[in-house]
């Protein structure tokens, strides 16, 4: 199979370890016959500095032309960067919201996956954290509170401010669809996450999660008021498999999901189309604060193009030779920087990338 992947290395760590994660799929290509062609566009800080925009329509263009993009990180020290001096839709960050607008990217996934040589790491009590978990949230990134209409106005004298929460039907179907296809990939359960004892638009969330359900009999699926998913999350996170939840929810979600693994530079993430097209990167920004210095983890980045592969391209096996590899390389004691504890042997970034590849 060829495989035409977008590279966005971006700024900081960006460039050090996107290169791991390409290393890592050549490898990948040649042990189980693919072809790998890489087509590098500039974003963020790097496409200022180069076009005086942090996204240019030709690298739009260039995206949309691929089967899927990978990427690092993008943006610099907000506080002594000079990009921060400029205009916010000037800036780093406005080049990753133009690209999820143009590229249609509606469904974010956050696997949240506790590594047994990583459980010391993990914040929660040890007879919590034994059971080890592995949880997928699967959050809808363009609707909801976030998109909907909002004003400050003035009534009675004092300052009054109006947030809008809306979802129409289709917007929760095409979801809860992404939702039930990625659970059949991984232990076919789903746990869907609203607050239908107060609002409309979680009934109908609900509503139309069951009747989407009623297509995959082999998924199963339970509902949970998103109260208690924050507090099953931290008191039994081995319960879950994918979490479906809309936008607001499940940006506070992931980040307690992500926070209870106690690894930043081990999260990956993907964000969806409705075709099989998506955008792949790792959980954690741009680390401006070690770029350059060979010692970022690349792991992150790495587990996103396994994401790559077995969701944009279906390839199943080659992305668990990832995930086996990463899995083979913590057992055989090397570590980050960022994931070091004593008697580890201390490897830096590009290292990393060598381990792995050999191991695949
Ligand atoms: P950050 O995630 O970049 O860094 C937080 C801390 O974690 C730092 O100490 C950093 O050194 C460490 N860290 C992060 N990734 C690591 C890795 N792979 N290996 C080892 N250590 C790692 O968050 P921040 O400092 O708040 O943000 C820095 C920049 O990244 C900002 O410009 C921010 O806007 C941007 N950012 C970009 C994205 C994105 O591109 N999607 C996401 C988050 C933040």
């Amino acid at each position: 199979m060829v495989l035409n992947i977008t590279c966005i290395p971006g700024d900081g760590i960006g460039p050090e370890i996107v290169a791991q994660a390409k290393k890592v799929l050549e490898a990948v290509a040649k042990k189980y016959g693919h072809e790998m062609k890489f087509t590098d566009i500039l974003m963020g800080g790097a496409s200022i500095d180069a076009c005086g925009e942090p996204l240019t329509d030709e690298a739009i263009a260039t995206a949309k032309a691929a089967d899927a993009v990978l990427m690092g990180s993008i943006g610099g020290n907000t506080s002594t960067s000079p990009w921060y001096k400029l205009p916010p839709e000037k800036r780093p960050e406005a080049g990753l919201l133009k690209i999820r607008k143009a590229l249609n990217l509606f469904a974010n996934l956050r696997p949240a996956y506790l590594y047994e040589e990583l459980a010391a790491a993990c914040p929660l009590k040890e007879e919590i954290s034994k059971a080890g978990f592995d949880m997928l949230i699967m959050r809808e990134l363009t609707g909801g509170l976030y998109f909907g209409e909002r004003k400050t106005i003035e009534e009675n004298g004092e300052l009054k401010a109006i947030d809008t929460l809306t979802y129409s039907e289709s917007e929760i179907r095409r979801i809860a669809i992404k939702g039930f296809e990625i659970a059949r990939k991984r232990r076919k359960k789903v746990t869907s996450v609203d607050k239908a004892n107060v609002l409309d638009s979680s009934r109908l969330w609900r509503k139309t999660v069951n009747e989407v359900a009623a297509d995959y009999p082999d998924v199963s699926v339970e509902h949970m008021l998103v109260d208690n998913c924050a507090m099953q999350l931290v008191k039994d996170p081995a319960q879950f498999d994918v979490i479906l939840t809309e936008n607001m929810f499940g940006d506070i979600l992931s980040d307690e999901a992500s926070m209870v693994t106690g690894s930043i530079g081990m999260l990956s993430s993907a964000s969806l189309n409705d075709s099989k097209f998506g955008l792949y990167e790792p959980s954690h920004g741009s680390a401006p604060d070690i770029a350059g210095q060979d010692i970022a983890n690349p792991i992150a980045t790495i587990l996103s193009a396994a994401m790559m592969l077995r969701y944009s391209f279906d390839l199943d096996k080659e992305a668990d030779a990832i995930e086996a590899a990463v899995r083979q390389v913590l057992k055989d004691g090397y570590r980050t920087g960022d994931i070091y504890s004593e008697g580890m042997t201390k490897v830096g970034c590009s290292k990393m990338g060598d381990l792995l590849c050999e191991r695949i």
